[in-house]
């Protein structure tokens, strides 16, 4: 069946876009980014997530749309929810995958923004390094991918998390895949240390929003239902710190859903509201 690529649009009032710096105030393994705002403007971004498909499942003619709304909307920047490349992430930084299903495709004027990325458990199986290596953004400046951030957007502050070593069935039951676990091979030390600086960040934000963005589902309809790790060990942070919505690809169908598993109508977002900006199919 043929797959269609997707995209979520976001328009947040109060926000444009200048150069993203690194900025003091990090959290261990979240450092702190800035996106400049500008006076009295509103923030408008693009969501999308399993996009990396050297052009196949329509990916050009998502890449189409998303730059026809891009101009409409005079877009400040773009959000990747993770499995930026298929099916196994990069290879190394010399990857032909990153020009043939990034460069090459998104290249639509108003997409010539800088672009936000996490990393999905797709581009795990590969050479993870690669992905987060600033020989990337010598090739495309656009490109900014670590494993975990935040974005200061002035009326809101992201926070990129990193969801796959959350899922215990990669560790212990990779089938014929490889993952690239370097850095996060003690996980059992890992996970609450990273819980716990992402707690302290979210309680130390005095953004008017508070939006999350990470590779897995925390509550899903989908195919891949909930993730039971993340809703027993990172929703009740969320939840616990006011954060206003989670966005997440990884399902590969757009819907939202407010707390009570709802479908929300249009643009209605609700408190706490979860966004599923995968691919459709
Ligand atoms: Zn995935």
């Amino acid at each position: 069946m043929a797959a269609l690529s997707s995209c979520f649009v976001f328009c947040l009032l109060n926000t444009s876009i200048l150069l993203t710096c690194l900025v003091s105030g990090s959290y261990g393994e979240f450092p702190r980014f800035e996106h400049p705002v500008k006076e009295g403007g509103s923030l408008k971004f693009l969501v999308v997530g399993d996009w990396g498909r050297r052009d196949s499942c329509n990916q050009s003619l998502v890449a189409d749309q998303m730059g026809r709304i891009g101009e409409k909307l005079e877009l400040d920047f773009v959000i990747s929810a993770g499995d930026n490349f298929y099916d196994n992430g990069l290879k190394s930084v010399d990857d032909p995958a990153f020009q043939e299903s990034f460069m090459n495709i998104y290249t639509a004027p108003s997409l010539q923004k800088q672009w936000y990325n996490v990393l999905g458990n797709h581009d795990y199986r590969g050479d993870v390094e690669a992905q987060l290596s600033p020989m990337l953004q010598k090739l495309d400046s656009r490109w900014l991918c670590l494993k975990s951030y935040i974005l200061d957007a002035g009326i809101v502050d992201f926070f990129f998390i990193d969801t796959t070593p959350f899922v215990e069935d990669y560790l212990t039951k990779p089938g014929a895949h490889t993952y690239d676990w370097r850095g996060v091979t003690a996980r059992n030390d890992y996970i609450p240390k990273y819980l716990e600086e992402l707690k302290t960040a979210l309680k130390e934000s005095d953004a008017k929003w508070k939006i999350v963005v990470g590779h897995h589902t925390l509550r899903s309809a989908g195919q891949h239902r909930d993730t039971r790790e993340l809703v027993e060990q990172l929703l009740p942070i969320l939840e616990g710190n006011s954060v206003d919505l989670y966005i997440n690809g990884h399902d590969q169908w757009l819907i939202a859903y407010n707390t009570s598993l709802v479908l929300l109508e249009e643009t209605k977002l609700m408190k706490f509201t979860y966004i599923d900006a995968g691919m459709v199919e």
